[in-house]
């Protein structure tokens, strides 16, 4: 098989070359001369069916080692049409404990009106998940990298268990992307991932995907027909365009931030460094096997709690405090703060999301540079 960087430029491209041009064309237009076709097949924009998604399509099916893939309009929409598609009213689900807010809300706020259910489970504890079962289990949802303290679920024990029991295995690889994991080659039958973070990788665009089999795929692709889930053509152009240097910009990011977070655990003002490329992670054996590189994203707490965690993020000068990751541009947030302020206390502190913890996005910055503006905003701290 072709190396990341190369498949990520050119796998799916249409043959022969759409009049000859090297990039594949934005095709703004909303519908297609019929031909026939069944109706998930006409050549409609909400359809997904135009040139520019199926490129995609395949592109993203070859990095995730799918037999297919398909676009979506975000990432909840990705995870919106996965759950409505394998769960109906009655079912029930297992889900990692702490996952992507957005995901619980969805669970919490919306497929609970249906008569969804879930109950969480520890990621890290295949033996107590049995007990969890119910005769409506049907699915089990986990996240490759938890967010923020980089958790790298029992992925192997996930799919056998999920195979045993006759769960359909879905995961949100959005943290770790293909380019440091592709969950379908573990035995995964869905991965979903938010392509706004690293897919895209430019903090311009929302936009999501889902892989697995034609027939999942497919199955997925006619829920989110229904609902509206489509991504739009020139948002298609851009995560093609964003795509092409997911492998490098990950391997810099990784570079970095194995740099950065090495630093920052030596480093007085730092009680504790979350990244999987640091040997005191739990998971750090686990993450070696599984992953190619350690990632961009990183948690730190600082000894000072609050009052020094609004200190340093004011020091900065290069990370923008905002949510979101993967991008060029660092970001730097306080999770109890902002991704988990819909958490009670009770519920942050049982996740481990105290006030002092930081979630960092490294972006494609100088290394040199974003040590630099990270250790003076942490000597302000110190010097108080
Ligand atoms: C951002 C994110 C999502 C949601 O993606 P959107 O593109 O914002 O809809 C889902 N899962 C994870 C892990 C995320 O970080």
């Amino acid at each position: 098989m072709k190396e990341i960087q190369t498949r990520a430029i050119h796998a799916g491209r249409p043959l022969p070359r759409i009049e000859s041009a090297v990039v594949t064309p934005i095709f703004q237009t909303t519908i297609y001369e019929y031909h026939g076709e069944p109706y998930h097949d006409v050549g409609y924009l909400r359809l997904s069916t135009t040139p520019n998604h199926r490129v995609l399509s395949k592109r993203i099916a070859d990095l995730e080692g799918s037999e297919s893939a398909l676009v979506t309009g975000s990432g909840m929409a990705a995870i919106s049409g996965v759950l409505l598609t394998f769960l109906a009213s009655g079912d029930h689900l297992l889900l990692q404990d702490c996952t992507y807010g957005g995901t619980s809300g969805l669970l919490n706020k919306e497929l609970s009106k249906l008569g969804i259910r879930y109950t969480t489970i520890d990621a890290q504890d295949p033996a107590s998940w049995k007990m969890l079962l119910t005769p409506s289990t049907k699915a089990i949802y986990v996240e490759t990298l938890s967010n923020p303290l980089l958790e790298l679920a029992d992925l192997e024990a996930i799919v056998e268990f999920a195979q045993e029991n006759g769960l359909v295995s879905i995961i949100d690889n959005t943290f770790a992307s293909p380019a440091q994991c592709q969950p379908i080659l573990l035995g995964f039958d869905i991965v979903l991932e938010s392509c706004t973070k690293y897919l895209n990788g430019h903090n311009d665009l929302a936009a999501g995907c889902v892989a697995g089999t034609q027939k999942n795929v497919n199955r997925i692709k006619h829920t989110l027909d229904h609902l509206g889930g489509h991504l739009d053509a020139h948002g298609c152009f851009l995560l093609e365009r964003g795509l092409k240097t997911l492998g490098l910009r990950v391997a810099h990011q990784s570079q970095s931030a194995t740099r950065i977070a090495e630093r920052l655990s030596r480093h007085p003002a730092v009680a504790q460094v979350s990244y999987p490329g640091l040997v005191i992670h739990p998971q750090h054996a686990r993450a070696k096997r599984l992953l190619k590189g350690f990632g961009g994203m990183m948690s730190f707490e600082l000894r000072g709690g609050l009052s020094a965690a609004e200190q340093f993020l004011g020091a900065l000068e290069i990370a923008i405090v905002a949510p979101s990751l993967g991008g060029p541009e660092s970001l730097i947030v306080r999770p109890a703060a902002a991704v988990h302020s819909g958490l009670s206390a009770e519920e942050r502190a049982r996740s481990g999301i105290t006030d002092g913890l930081i979630r960092f996005s490294v972006g494609l910055e100088g290394t040199d540079d974003l040590l630099a503006d990270l250790l003076s905003a942490l000597g302000s701290v110190t010097g108080e």
